[in-house]
């Protein structure tokens, strides 16, 4: 089938080619992101593959129709960047990755959570530079500690077994508790007793109505002070501004995320030699005590390897007039 696939990396080539092998579909890979200004580039594609940051809105999906396009395949488990009501009302399918190495975000996460406590980014600089010095580089022994986890679905379940390991107290928030969560030696609690108890506090949510700036500066003022953030999962579940006044403080003793509310004209982009006219990510990344990577916890060999054998699957069976069993509806 016809298939346009935007924001596609030098990775993204090698790899969903090497999948569609046998699948043999006409793929047209493009380098930009998908907005109302590229979307024309997918004319006459039946099908459109699309990234985190491309933006599926209602306009785009209305152009996309006009052109032909009967399906939205997104390389990734989120999908907030599809308006799917709107994708509905056209007729067109959206599918997404609901299954890939969910050990590739936690493990990251967890790395995350060692970088930021034991400064590894700090320390790794340092030694480049000649200096050896350890003040400055403290930080505190993971086991005995607490670890909250919000959204306790198939990695935030793994970054429990993770850290219970280490010997940390693990607690959980979700509105539908699952038994591998609990297997994994953690427990639910109500999100206040998680935001006071705990050391860590990990995001593993998806992003929606719901969760928008779940955490604020409501939440980070009734979270432990001196508590270490991390957010693998959207940046729109923080309130960045909130969470940079609450650095300034000590309240929020350090932040790791890997993913950033205005990441879409940053991420997944060389911007070395350019002026960032982002101030607030400017500002995060100006704090010793954040580290900040963009967007790569799903970037594994497996990960990548699953994510784009299970695209080429959804445009081969949805070409077939088959059951599509990643499909998207509406809630
Ligand atoms: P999942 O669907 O298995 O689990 C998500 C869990 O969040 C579910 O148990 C759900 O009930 C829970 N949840 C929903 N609303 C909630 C709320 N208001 N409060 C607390 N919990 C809530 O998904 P997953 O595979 O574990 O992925 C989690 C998220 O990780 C994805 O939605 C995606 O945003 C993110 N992700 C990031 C990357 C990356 O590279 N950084 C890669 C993959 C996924």
């Amino acid at each position: 089938m016809k298939t346009a696939v935007f924001s596609a990396r030098r990775y993204d080539r090698t790899m969903l080619a090497r999948a569609n092998e046998r699948a043999g579909h006409e793929l047209r890979f493009f380098d930009d992101r998908l907005t109302t200004a590229s979307a024309v580039l997918a004319e006459g594609c039946e099908a459109v593959c699309v990234f985190v940051n491309d933006s599926v809105d209602a306009e785009v999906l209305d152009i996309l129709a006009k052109q032909g396009t009967r399906m939205v395949a997104t390389r990734s488990t989120g999908y907030n960047q599809i308006d799917i009501a709107a994708a509905a009302r056209h007729g067109i399918a959206v599918v997404r990755v609901t299954d890939y190495s969910p050990y590739s975000v936690a493990e990251f996460a967890v790395g995350l959570l060692l970088a930021v406590n034991r400064k590894i980014a700090r320390a790794s600089a340092r030694t480049r530079d000649g200096n050896f010095d350890l003040d400055g580089l403290m930080g505190v022994d993971l086991h005995g500690r607490t670890v909250g986890v919000i959204g306790t679905g198939k990695i935030g379940s793994i970054f429990a077994r993770i850290m219970t390991g280490f010997g940390c107290t693990v607690l959980g928030h979700d509105p539908h508790p699952n038994s591998t969560f609990e297997a994994a030696g953690a427990r639910y609690v109500p999100v206040d007793e998680l935001l006071s108890s705990s050391d860590v506090v990990s995001l593993h949510c998806p992003l929606t109505d719901a969760t928008k700036y779940i955490v604020n500066a409501n939440s980070l003022a009734r979270a432990k002070r001196g508590c270490i953030l991390i957010n693998t999962s959207r940046g729109g579940l923080v309130d960045t501004e909130a969470a940079i006044a609450a650095l300034k403080s000590g309240q929020l003793g350090g932040l790791a995320i890997d993913v950033y509310e205005q990441e879409a004209s940053l991420f997944f982009q060389d911007l070395s030699s350019k002026i960032i006219c982002d101030d607030v990510i400017q500002r995060l990344v100006s704090f010793p005590n954040v580290i900040v990577t963009g967007h790569q916890a799903f970037f594994t060999v497996e990960a990548i390897g699953q994510i784009m054998q299970t695209t080429i699957d959804s445009i081969s069976a949805f070409e077939r007039g088959e059951k599509l069993v990643n499909e998207v509806s509406i809630e």
